[in-house]
């Protein structure tokens, strides 16, 4: 209690993760990106052979155990978690930091993040890591679920040709074999999917902040949230 929350929401490649990384360091406030906890989810769910369709005890029962922490920029995945006590010295897990990043668990972390079962599995995740830090926490329900009361809130987007364009751009920088098509095609059915689903849809809180990077670098984005951080206490 008594920590600072700055919640940012926002569809996919609308460059939330630059911003709040950019905005954590500027603040001496912890970073944490929740779609990289979605995506570990995806990857331990497909990693135990889950697919879409399967019922909420079949992925309850993979959920059960595993153990997922998001620290110092990096997501780990912990599994038989009740086992490794004895290395608690050790980082928490496997590193899956690298591994989450394709467009095919960028694709089952949006499948799956529709799902109760995996929303509420990282609720605590999410509101723990606020327990003893002042944080920046970026994803889809910031704002609106998982920190309702934040200090600051905002919520930012950009055309979906922008957002396109940049996920493009970075995954090609990856060296992943995609054209602008198909980069854009994911980025439309993930709005679509992320937006209409039923428990906690994409959508800007009422009290939120709403920035439209379309036109603007990361630099006067970041300049604007700082503005509006700095405004009040
Ligand atoms: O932000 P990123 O693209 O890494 O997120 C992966 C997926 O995780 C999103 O498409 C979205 O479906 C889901 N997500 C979510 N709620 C969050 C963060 C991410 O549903 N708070």
């Amino acid at each position: 209690m008594g920590n600072k929350v700055i919640a940012i929401d926002g569809p996919s490649g609308a460059g939330k993760s630059t911003i709040a990384k950019e905005l954590a360091g500027r603040l001496g406030f912890s970073y944490l990106d929740t779609g990289a906890l979605y995506r570990a989810v995806a990857l331990a769910l497909r990693e135990k052979g889950i697919e879409p369709e399967d019922s909420d005890e079949k992925i309850a029962s993979v959920l059960k155990g595993i153990a997922i922490a998001f620290k110092d920029g990096k997501v780990f995945l912990k599994e038989n978690f009740q086992l490794s006590t004895l290395n608690s010295q050790l980082p928490d897990g496997r590193d899956v930091s690298e591994e989450i990043r394709t467009t095919e668990i960028g694709h089952y972390s949006s499948v799956f993040s529709a799902r109760k079962v995996v929303r509420d599995f990282l609720l605590d995740v999410q509101r723990n890591a606020a327990l003893n830090n002042n944080i920046v926490a970026e994803g889809r329900d910031m704002t609106t679920v998982v920190f309702p009361d934040a200090w600051k809130k905002f919520y930012l987007d950009a055309s979906l040709g922008e957002r396109a364009q940049r996920r493009y751009r970075q995954l090609k920088e990856k060296g992943a074999a995609i054209t602008e098509r198909e980069a854009e095609k994911d980025v439309a059915e993930r709005d679509v999917r992320d937006s209409s689903r039923d428990i906690a849809p994409l959508r800007k809180a009422d009290d939120a902040v709403h920035i439209d990077s379309s036109v603007m670098t990361a630099g006067e984005v970041l300049e604007n949230i700082l503005k509006a951080v700095r405004t009040d206490h």
